[in-house]
């Protein structure tokens, strides 16, 4: 198996000096390609920390981070962003959507500038959106759509880079009961039908539950592994 992510010793101290927080302590984490791992544990146990370590959306204080055996600490800004925008997708708790565009030209956004040519993009729009249960919205802007639909926007964002490894951070912590589960059934198409490697953070039972491995963090430590 490809092993994706490798976390080695990863510590983050946030406001290092009199007031600093051990937001990572000594986190060792490997996943593999086609994984589903959910980073579970309180408020303030350290998940997003992790998962912004993992996108390579913050630095760390100590320890190596490798995505697809590259460590993250050797590349450059742009080696980066171009990990980040050919082979990751991210889903915020908050959506992020552009709220100026539409539901098609916030899919597309990624693709532009990825530089895939308008026709192109706009055929894989329209097909992202409809893997994820929203064909006909295409022209709807974040504001005409509910926050369930909205996620599922953020999804069909994520995936239209093809990405092999989706960050998803408290998908569901603005989502109703019934759109969690929706959530939750694309997520686990998307991981079984289409290969993507999905590591969530959640303290949603319902994610939880689904997930096919559980990394429970506490305190910046991580205190069980299903996976190990
Ligand atoms: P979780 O996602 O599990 O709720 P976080 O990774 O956001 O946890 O936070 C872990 C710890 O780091 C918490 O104590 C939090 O208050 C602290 N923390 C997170 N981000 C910052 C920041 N930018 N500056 C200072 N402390 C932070
Ligand atoms: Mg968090």
């Amino acid at each position: 198996m490809t092993n994706i992510i490798e976390c080695k010793k990863v510590s983050r101290t946030y406001n290092p000096g009199e007031n600093e927080v051990h937001a990572l302590q000594h986190v060792d984490l490997s996943v593999n390609d086609g994984e589903f791992v959910c980073l579970s544990g309180p408020s303030g146990s350290g998940k997003s920390t992790l998962l912004n370590a993992i996108g390579a959306l913050d630095t760390i204080n100590s320890g190596e981070v490798f995505f697809c055996g590259q460590r993250l600490v050797d590349l450059n800004k742009a080696q980066l962003s171009d990990i980040r925008l050919h082979q990751m997708g991210f889903v915020f708790q908050a959506y992020n959507l552009i709220p100026v565009l539409s539901a098609q030209e916030n899919v597309e956004f990624i693709m532009q500038l990825q530089g895939i040519p308008t026709k192109k993009r706009s055929k894989l729009a329209k097909d992202m959106l409809a893997e994820v249960g929203l064909a006909g919205m295409e022209n709807r802007r974040p504001s005409e759509m509910s926050g369930g639909q909205q996620q599922r926007v953020a999804v069909a964002r994520a995936i239209a880079s093809e990405p092999k490894l989706v960050l998803a951070d408290e998908p569901t912590a603005n989502l109703d009961s019934s759109c969690t589960k929706d959530l939750i059934e694309l997520m686990l198409r998307l991981n079984e039908h289409h290969g993507i490697t999905i590591v969530t953070a959640s303290h949603d039972p319902a994610v939880i539950d689904i997930a096919k491995r559980n990394v429970q963090l506490q305190d910046g430590i991580v205190i069980n592994d299903s996976g190990v």
